[in-house]
């Protein structure tokens, strides 16, 4: 079984892999640099509302604010990095550039995790890999 740590993982990565860097962006602002949902919010183009929603998940799965804080401290850098699969078409539609679907934005993610598993996959791991890493040389 993985564990909670992957899960969120996993989220953030497909999150870029969805051009939806904003989000991470955001929660990185909100647990780490302790800036509040509204001004979060207005900065990333998201609603208060949404930020709440996605923090709170973060939070559920980690079990509490101070361990989500821990892994989006080292999850942030290296998974802000990663190249979205897909491109914008318009404000609903996005092209999946993997397979050349054409989506509704809703359902990108979605998409990703089913038809593209082996992309997060070895994202997962990379990101892991350098997460070991930088904790590595942190504590030299
Ligand atoms: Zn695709």
């Amino acid at each position: 079984m993985r564990s909670s740590a992957e899960d969120v993982l996993e989220y953030l990565i497909i999150k870029v892999l969805a051009g939806k860097d904003n989000v991470v962006n955001a929660l990185s602002d909100y647990f780490i640099v302790g800036e509040s949902p509204s001004v979060v919010a207005l900065k990333y183009g998201l609603s208060k509302h949404q930020v709440r929603g996605y923090a709170q998940r973060i939070i559920e799965k980690m079990g509490s604010a101070t361990k989500a804080r821990v892994l989006l401290k080292y999850a942030v850098p290296v998974v802000i990095k990663i190249k979205p699969i897909v491109k914008k078409l318009n404000g609903a539609f996005v092209k999946c550039m993997v397979c050349g679907e054409e989506l509704p934005i809703q359902i990108i993610e979605d998409h990703i995790r089913k038809k593209h598993a082996a992309i997060v996959e070895e994202y997962m791991y990379s990101t892991i890999e350098l997460i070991r890493r930088n904790i590595a040389v942190e504590s030299r």
